[in-house]
C-alpha cells in the first residue's frame, strides 16, 4: 500500500497536492482532488486492444511501422492534440512535424490561442496562482465557470485560500466577482456581484466599463443599469491586486483582443490588474509556449522544407475543410467528436493515426491505434500550469503502456 503527494493532470490547474492510494498499480483511492481530478486518477480504464491496424490487433512494432509508412507516404500530413502531452512529449511532436514537413496545429486554434500569444507576448500583464492567493483582492472570472471546469480553482488557488498578504479570509479581503452570460455556479459564489450580460454583449460591456472607469456615464445599447456599472468600475479601480480570469465565452464573443488590451489598460492607469487565460487541458500553455519558442507562433503552422509557414489555413478547421491534409496523427484528442460535424467528416477521407490513452471516436475511426500511457498518472514528465508555472511529476502507478514520447520516439525512428 502506498501513499504519497502527487501531480493531478485532469486540467490547467495541475494540483501539485494530491494523495493517492494504489495497489498493484490499481489506483483505490484519491484524496484532495476534485471529482474531476479523482476521475482522472481512476481513469485507467483499456481498450480491449492495445495496438490496433484496421482495427485488427497487432504488435507495438507493427503498430509504429505502420503508423510511420502512412506519414511518410503522405504529401501534407497533420499533428493534431497534444494539449494533455508533456512538455517532453511535444517537443518531440515538433520535430516529428519538422521531419515530415506536418502541419501542427492543437484546440487552442478555435480557443484561447490569440489571448495565450499576447500573454507569451508580454502585450497584456499577468501573474501567478501563487501570487493570486498571496495578494489578490479582487478576482474576475469572466465568460468562464471554474466551480465547474477547474474546480478546485476558487478554494485552492483563487478567492478562498489565505495568502501571505491575505490572512483574514475570502469575505473580508476579497472580491469575486462573475461575468457572464448564465448564472453559472461559480456566478451564485460571486452573489451580489454577478453581471448577467446577453450573448456577444461583452465589447459593449466593456465599452460601458471603461466610460465607467473614465467618469463618464456607461451606456450600453441593452440598457445595463450604468449604477451597477459604476459600482463594478469604482470596485476595480479600488483594486490593489486585481486578476481576470478570461474564459471561452470573452474571447469568443469578441471580434479580436482589442476591447481587452483597452480595459486592462485603462485597469492599469487606475489600479493594478493581471490577466490569465482560464485554459482547459493540463498542457495546452506547454504546447503553445513549445511551439513558440521553436517557431515564434503559438498553433496553426506548416512546416516546410526548414522553413516555418503560419496562419489561420494551417489550424485543424481550416486544413479539414479545405481538405489540404491527406493524413493526421492525432495525440491525445477527439476531433471527430469536438469539432462540427461537417468539417470533422472529412477527417473519415483519409488514414488517421490516434496515439491516446483510451478509445475515443477518433480512434475507433482510425487505421491505426496506440493506447498509451495516461501523462501524469502512468507517464512522468512536465506541463505548464495555466498561469505558465511549469510542473514538474512522476507517474502515480506503473504500467505496460508505452509513453507518447516513446511511441512518438519509434515513430521517428521507423520513417
Ligand atoms: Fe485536478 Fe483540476 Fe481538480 Fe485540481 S482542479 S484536482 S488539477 S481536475
Amino acid at each position: 500500500m502506498e501513499k504519497n503527494y502527487h501531480v493531478c493532470t485532469g486540467c490547467g490547474l495541475l494540483c501539485d497536492d494530491i494523495e493517492v492510494e494504489s495497489e498493484k498499480n490499481i489506483v483505490n483511492k484519491v484524496y484532495t482532488a476534485c471529482r474531476v481530478g479523482v476521475a482522472h486518477m481512476k481513469e485507467a480504464r483499456r481498450a480491449e486492444a492495445d495496438f490496433l491496424v484496421d482495427n485488427k490487433p497487432v504488435d507495438e512494432d507493427t503498430a509504429t511501422r505502420e503508423a510511420a509508412s502512412i506519414l511518410k507516404n503522405a504529401r501534407n500530413p497533420l499533428i493534431f492534440g497534444l494539449g494533455t502531452s508533456t512538455n517532453e512529449t511535444q517537443k518531440i511532436a515538433i520535430e516529428l512535424a519538422k521531419k515530415i514537413n506536418a502541419t501542427l496545429d492543437d484546440t487552442s486554434s478555435f480557443c484561447l490561442g490569440p489571448l495565450v500569444e499576447a500573454l507569451i507576448q508580454d502585450k497584456l500583464k499577468t501573474c501567478t496562482l501563487d501570487d493570486i492567493r498571496n495578494k489578490a483582492d479582487v478576482i474576475i472570472y469572466w465568460g468562464t465557470d471554474p466551480s465547474d471546469s477547474h474546480p478546485r480553482q476558487l478554494s485552492k488557488h483563487t478567492y478562498f485560500p489565505r495568502g501571505s498578504e491575505k490572512q483574514r479570509g475570502w469575505e473580508e479581503e476579497r472580491t469575486a466577482i462573475a461575468i457572464d452570460v448564465r448564472k453559472s455556479h461559480t456566478a451564485k459564489i460571486c452573489g451580489n456581484y454577478f453581471f448577467q450580460i446577453p450573448p456577444k454583449g461583452d465589447a459593449e460591456f466593456i465599452d460601458a466599463l471603461i466610460a465607467g472607469l473614465s467618469g463618464k456615464l456607461p451606456k450600453t445599447s441593452y440598457n445595463y443599469p450604468p449604477k451597477k456599472l459604476l459600482e463594478l468600475a469604482n470596485i476595480l479601480k479600488g483594486a490593489k491586486f486585481g486578476v481576470i480570469f478570461v474564459g471561452r465565452g470573452l474571447i469568443y464573443s469578441l471580434e479580436n483582443l482589442e476591447p481587452l488590451f483597452k480595459l486592462m489598460k485603462i485597469l492599469n492607469e487606475k489600479s493594478n490588474f493581471h490577466l490569465i487565460p482560464m485554459v482547459g487541458n493540463c498542457n495546452t500553455m506547454g504546447f503553445n509556449k513549445n511551439l513558440f519558442a521553436e517557431t515564434g507562433y503559438v498553433n496553426s503552422i506548416k512546416f516546410e522544407n526548414g522553413t516555418v509557414k503560419h496562419g489561420p489555413e494551417y489550424s485543424v478547421v481550416e486544413s479539414l475543410k479545405a481538405k489540404t491534409v491527406d493524413a493526421a496523427l492525432v495525440i491525445g484528442s477527439d476531433p471527430l467528436l469536438i469539432l462540427p460535424g461537417s468539417i470533422a467528416k472529412n477527417m473519415l477521407e483519409i488514414p488517421v493515426i490516434s496515439v491516446d490513452h483510451c478509445e475515443t471516436l477518433t480512434s475507433k475511426h482510425s487505421k491505426v491505434y496506440i493506447n498509451t500511457a495516461i501523462s501524469g498518472v502512468e507517464a512522468g514528465g512536465s506541463a505548464i500550469r495555466m498561469d505558465g508555472v511549469k510542473v514538474s511529476f512522476e507517474p502515480v502507478i506503473e504500467t505496460n503502456h508505452p509513453s507518447e514520447e516513446v511511441i512518438l520516439k519509434k515513430i521517428m525512428e521507423a520513417l
